[in-house]
């Protein structure tokens, strides 16, 4: 029997070599996650987190999952948001990674409660949580579609999904962005986190990655309602929303 294959950026690969795969990136990356992100968006990926936590329509007492969450710069926010009566959950399959965003909310004074599993199986019963947010994480996950439905189970019925991810810019910006994704985005790698093969998958991802329409249909395929997007800078960035009803 032959085994199924997927992407691990531009390469084909085995299934099942995937996670462990992105989980050697995260692994190399993970101390070095935070100013990265400051370097590579100019700063940038802060506006794009505070633009989903302000549309996300969270309110005090909110119970929100953060999947995916790694150094939990989203928790943080959405834990002011939710306040005493509410609560949210870090969440990610990375242990490096998780214990970066462990840390921080610790060192925040946050009552963020850290949980290792893989989106794909979620440690969740039906119905639990009013919102659900991925950022940048979906891009990395072997079964996409599973990961999805997954998302829709945990929700309650009123509750709403949030992917914030890469996706495809603007066609005229595309060839400006393909030089910086696959010449600057390695060397910065390098320089700064010393792993210039991290920064190049993560370039190859975006590309691989679903479109904006194509999430769209993913997201209804897997059970939501009402699903929209925005797209931010040109659509380097693009967040879906959709809700269970
Ligand atoms: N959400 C954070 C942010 O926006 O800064 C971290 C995003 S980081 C680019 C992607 C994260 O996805 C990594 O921490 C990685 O471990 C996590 N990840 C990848 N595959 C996953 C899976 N199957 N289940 C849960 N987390 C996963």
């Amino acid at each position: 029997m032959t085994e199924k294959t997927t992407h691990f950026g531009f390469k084909t690969i085995n299934e099942p070599e995937k996670q462990q795969k992105v989980g050697e990136v995260f692994h190399s990356v993970a101390s070095k996650y935070d100013v990265m992100n400051d370097v590579m968006s100019a700063g940038l990926h802060r506006v794009w987190k505070r633009f989903a936590v302000d549309v996300s329509g969270v309110k005090a007492g909110d119970k929100v999952l953060d999947i995916a969450g790694g150094s939990g710069d989203l928790s943080k926010l959405f834990a002011k948001k939710v306040g005493q009566e509410g609560s949210v959950t870090l969440t990610d399959i990375n242990a490096s990674m998780l214990a970066v965003g462990r840390d921080r909310m610790i060192d925040a004074g946050l009552n963020v409660p850290a949980m290792q599993c893989n989106a794909e199986q979620l440690p969740f019963p039906d119905n639990t949580f009013d919102c659900v947010i991925v950022a940048f994480g979906l891009r990395n996950m072997t079964h996409k579609d599973i990961a999805l439905k997954e998302m829709q189970r945990v929700l309650k019925i009123g509750g709403r999904l949030l992917v914030l991810e890469f996706s495809t810019i603007w066609q005229p910006l595309q060839k400006l962005y393909d030089v910086y994704s696959f010449k600057l985005l390695p060397f910065m790698g390098k320089l700064i986190a010393k792993d210039a093969e991290s920064y190049q998958y993560l370039a190859e991802s975006i590309r691989m990655h679903p479109d904006q329409e194509t999430l769209k249909q993913m997201m209804q395929d897997a059970g939501f309602d009402k699903v929209d997007y925005h797209n931010l800078n040109a659509g380097v960035v693009a967040l879906h929303k959709g809700y269970k009803t």
